[in-house]
């Protein structure tokens, strides 16, 4: 009904005042697909602006591992500072089994109830590039309504632990005690990726085996090579107990000695800098790749090409040519 430069005025008001619903219409806003509704998340975020920032934290870790668990725990305890702690979820698959990872079961009660956090379920895509991009605008509208701490929550399916890690100054990896003397088959890639690797469950019975399981993974992360962005000791491997809350302040101190030795030595910065690049650079490859998909004429010489490329008439190198140079045709006759 009122004025839409008004209401997105307010909005960004709203989400400035640190307002909760403010900050859920927000992010309901940049996640609509719809051409009008994205005009005006434009122009919200161009409003906002950038000068506040959060501490973004990633966390990764196959179900059942206990993330919930620990970012309840965790939460809390940020929240039990004095901080205030908002967190997103990147689940690519959340459209496939047919809810999202934090909507599906009632999730983080507590830290739902505290009027410090904001918990924000994973919007309901199957494709990953567009839930980064809306995940990456929730990040900024949480840093926007003064969020200290966003956390991002994945579960890593396919590419999205690299995609989650790519916009977080700090990436988690939560693994359970395992059975053998195997490292659970965790890829190196992801290995690679973790800031600090937490062995959860380190609790009653499964304390001896998480206490190992910790040990194997120290030793294999002191076979990779120093990283340039560490300083002495990191990545490294502590066990935890969300349930019973252990070991959480002493992780937490682990994070500031390394998110501090970072800011000290300019790779927070660089980093970020970093970061902030290659999302531009990622924008842009999307945001084409759409005008080529949304151009009828495109879209059909694609499909036919799609198919012999599959049938084999065509090399998908030449095939793809056609197409670029169909684009290429079109942009020199502007
Ligand atoms: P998620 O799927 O990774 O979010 O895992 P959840 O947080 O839902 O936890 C899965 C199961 O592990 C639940 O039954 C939790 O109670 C249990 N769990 C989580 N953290 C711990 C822990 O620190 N110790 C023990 N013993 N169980 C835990």
């Amino acid at each position: 009904g009122m004025n839409k430069d008004t209401d997105i005025a307010a909005l960004a008001q709203g989400v400035r005042a640190g307002q909760r619903r403010a900050l859920a219409r927000a992010i309901t806003l940049v996640e609509s697909a719809r051409s009008d509704h994205r005009a005006q998340a434009l122009d919200l975020l161009a409003q906002l602006g950038t000068d506040r920032q959060a501490l973004r934290i990633g966390l990764s870790g196959t179900p059942g591992v206990g993330k919930s668990t620990f970012i309840e725990s965790f939460g809390l305890m940020l929240t039990g500072q004095g901080l205030r702690v908002a967190v997103l979820a990147v689940d690519p698959s959340s459209a496939r089994s047919g809810g999202s990872i934090l909507g599906d079961k009632t999730r983080m009660d507590f830290l739902a109830r505290d009027p410090n956090a904001f918990i924000r379920p994973s919007p309901s895509q199957t494709q990953l590039g567009g839930v980064a991009r809306r995940t990456r605008e929730a990040v900024a509208l949480c840093e926007a309504a003064g969020f200290d701490i966003v956390l991002i929550e994945t579960v890593g399916v396919g590419q999205s632990e690299t995609v989650v890690a790519q916009m977080s100054d700090l990436f988690l990896l939560l693994l359970a005690p395992a059975g053998g003397d195997e490292l659970q088959g965790v890829k190196r890639g992801i290995m690679e990726m973790a800031d600090i690797i937490l062995v959860n469950k380190a609790d009653g019975d499964l304390k001896p085996q998480a206490t190992r399981t910790c040990a194997d993974y120290a030793g294999a992360l002191r076979l990779l090579r120093k990283r340039p962005q560490d300083p002495e000791g990191f990545p490294k491997a502590l066990t935890v107990s969300a349930l019973e809350t252990i070991g959480l302040e002493t992780a937490w101190q682990e994070m500031q000695t390394l998110l501090d030795w970072r800011r000290g030595n300019g790779i927070w910065d660089q980093t970020r800098q970093d970061q902030a690049s290659h999302w531009f650079t990622e924008d842009v490859r999307q945001g084409l790749l759409q005008i080529l998909i949304d151009d009828p004429a495109t879209k059909a010489q694609m499909q036919r090409a799609q198919n012999d490329v599959r049938t084999g008439q065509v090399t998908p190198t030449i095939a793809a040519e056609a197409v670029i140079g169909r684009f290429r045709a079109l942009m020199t006759r502007q």
